[in-house]
């Protein structure tokens, strides 16, 4: 090993592990990985569809809420074909509650342009990979050395984490200089003879060991190797990111409710020929099916649900029933729903809406939000059941 600089400030991009000790520290990764890393059933094979899905899946969500949804996914499209000629509703359907619905559009349409560029055949060329929807260095990594152990090393924000503690690199690892040279270490560290369970190895040490408070250095099998933790600054690694500022958004929904017990879905308006998404709701609620919902700062926002989306004449007369507040967090956006529940003798007849029974929204591809505000107007309705 190099001897560590006095200064610790200096490491912006650490190179601290000698070209000698690279072999060592690769087997100790790697008979580590082969004796405890977890069974997940994306680990069953090596088939590159498969461990596309669950790379896409992964992104942003852990991997206990993703199991369920990877099995039932493959069940339903086992395949690049069954994919790409599915309907979007039924995969938007599949993907309901894992959010960021974007990552399941993109996958599908890549599945499109498999099926017409590589005549439904994986491609094995990372430039062909890249021109796929929603495939991106990270992805294309994963994919070819997982599937095909072609030599590139992965760089995901577990990775990341790691070699920045490994080469003890400070500051914000995000900034595209830092990125691309923890891209370069991570490169370095790759063993070019496995390079599929190396990059998954490296995910299961930073997902398992080196995890983001408290890694455990301890049970660590490249302990010996990690310069963060030789300086003792290991769980300060990676430096904070400036936050960025929280938006808060208000939005107001109607859940309608007929006498037979059904409510209305509006679709997402891709579906209705020459509608545009409303300026006023958020993409994660208009871009899938939901309840008729404006933002709040909308000036008489509920009787604007009424009159214009729902083209209810006497809304004057509509005794609404305030559901309990919901709210929602994707990503730096706080979102707070005042849902109100109106009860009707018939659901008016909107263009494309849904009528079905509250406890059934489920299973149609909604957000999360819309999941609670369908979940709050079921709790309302036993509520009033047991009063009267
Ligand atoms: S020794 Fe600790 S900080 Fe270093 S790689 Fe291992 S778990 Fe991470």
């Amino acid at each position: 090993m190099k001897k560590s600089s006095n200064c610790v400030n200096k490491f912006v991009l650490g190179e601290h592990l000698d070209t000698a000790d690279l072999p060592k520290f690769r087997d100790s990764l790697l008979s580590w990985f082969q004796t405890f890393q977890r069974e997940l059933p994306w680990r069953k094979n090596r088939d590159p569809y498969r461990i596309w899905i669950s790379e896409v899946m992964l992104q942003q969500t852990r991997v206990a809420a993703v199991m369920p949804y990877y099995e039932r996914f493959l069940a339903r499209f086992p395949d690049v074909e069954s994919l790409a000629s599915a309907p979007q509703e039924e995969v938007l359907r599949l993907w309901s509650g894992l959010g960021y619905y974007s990552r399941a559009r993109n996958l599908q349409h890549a599945a499109q342009q498999i099926v017409a560029r590589h005549a439904g055949k994986f491609p094995r060329q990372r430039e062909e990979l890249l021109a796929l929807a929603g495939i991106g260095e990270y992805t294309a990594a994963a994919i070819l050395s997982i599937a095909f152990d072609e030599k590139h090393a992965v760089l995901d924000g577990n990775v990341a984490r790691v070699v920045s503690r490994l080469e003890a690199i400070r500051g914000d690892l995000r900034e595209p200089k830092r990125w691309a040279n923890l891209q370069t270490s991570a490169d370095r560290l790759l063993a070019q003879e496995s390079s599929g369970a190396w990059n998954q190895a490296m995910m299961e040490l930073g997902a398992t060991l080196c995890t983001p408070r408290a890694p455990q250095c301890l049970l660590c099998p490249v302990a010996q190797f990690c310069e963060g933790r030789k300086l003792g600054i290991a769980e300060s690694l990676p430096e904070k990111r400036k936050k960025r500022a929280v938006v808060a958004i208000q939005l107001v929904s109607v859940v309608l409710l007929d006498s037979k017990g059904d409510s209305l879905l509006l679709p997402p308006p891709a579906t209705l020929a020459g509608s545009k998404p409303d300026d006023h709701i958020p993409s994660l609620v208009a871009k899938l099916w939901h309840f008729p919902t404006v933002s709040a700062n909308l000036e008489n926002a509920f009787r604007t649900i009424l009159l214009r989306d729902l083209r209810i004449k006497n809304a004057k007369f509509v005794r609404p029933e305030l559901l309990d507040k919901v709210r929602h967090t994707v990503t730096y956006r706080t979102i707070s729903v005042a849902a109100y529940l109106v009860r009707v003798k018939r659901l008016p007849k909107i263009l494309g809406a849904k009528h079905l029974p509250l406890t059934e929204v489920h299973s149609m591809p909604v957000s999360g939000l819309t999941r609670k505000v369908a979940r709050s107007a079921v709790k309302q309705l036993s509520a009033s059941k047991t009063t009267h």
